[in-house]
């Protein structure tokens, strides 16, 4: 099984050890984040600074996850900032493929304030969307829409096999991200059960289910092997992204990768008989 790892902003790491300290772990794929500061600086100067970077150390990038905090929010009630969330996310679709990756990882919405006003996002992500994927298709670009945790567009299945139904599945998957999916209440293994056979990418992280905590997989309360069950019908073939937060040592949270992917692989094998 490949393995790669989701990181900060590509741009902000050029000059640390980051890629380095991957590959000397076998870590051959990253994500990352391009556009934070919107479309702005996403020039061709800085592609071919990254593609240099990335083409010495040996690593290839898997997705690029799109700006996601205030105020890039496609849903939002605020005209302006759904034109600066797509935007943005055109962005990084072009700095994608300008970089050799997949696709781009984008979110259906902000943390929702106002929870009566939840069923309001959901046309306004179909539209944005349908922009997107318009733009991201024909470059060959799959866009990923990620679960969320609660309060969010995406933290039910339901709500994710609606935003993906018009599209093939290379043009609009899901990103499924382990952590997002043990916080969504009664859902949970079912959610990933559901979206299995729509998953382009994942996020893998654990928590203890009180928080978003991106613990290293085993740390928390998720049953794996209720997982590598769930995901039995996925035709999923890429590698698997950890996207855990440095506690003390980046390079020791990376060193334990490889094992915790072996395990997974394992108890795949023995969900599917
Ligand atoms: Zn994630």
């Amino acid at each position: 099984m490949k393995i790669g790892c989701a990181t900060r902003r590509f741009c902000e790491q050029t000059e640390e050890n980051t890629w380095a300290v991957l590959k000397e772990a076998g870590i051959e794929y990253v994500d990352g984040g391009l556009g934070e500061d919107g479309a702005d600086g996403l020039d061709d100067q800085l592609m071919e600074t990254l593609r240099g970077d990335f083409g010495a150390a040996g690593i290839k990038i898997w997705f690029v996850h799109a700006p996601f905090v205030n105020p890039y929010e496609i849903s939002s009630p605020d005209s302006a900032k759904v034109e600066l969330a797509i935007d943005a996310i055109l962005a990084c679709v072009k700095g994608c493929k300008a970089l050799g990756g997949e696709g781009v990882v984008m979110h259906g919405s902000e943390h929702i304030k106002e929870p009566e006003t939840a069923g309001s996002h959901m046309p306004r992500a179909k539209e944005a969307l349908k922009r997107i994927v318009e733009y991201a298709a024909p470059l060959g670009v799959t866009i990923a829409i990620e679960n969320l945790p609660p309060g969010y567009l995406g933290c039910r299945s339901s709500e994710l096999l609606e935003l993906t139904d018009p599209y093939d599945v290379d043009q609009l998957g899901i990103c499924l991200d382990t952590g997002h999916a043990n916080l969504s209440g009664g859902e949970g293994v079912d959610l990933i059960k559901d979206v299995a056979p729509l998953m382009v990418t994942t996020h893998l992280h654990d928590n203890d289910s009180t928080g978003d905590q991106h613990q290293l997989p085993g740390v928390g309360t998720i049953n794996w092997d209720d997982v590598a069950r769930a995901l039995v019908a996925t035709k999923y073939t890429g590698p698997v992204m950890f996207e855990t937060a440095v506690s003390d040592s980046f390079e020791e949270m990376v060193r334990q990768m490889p094992d915790i992917a072996t395990d997974l692989v394992a108890r795949l094998r023995s969900a599917r008989g």
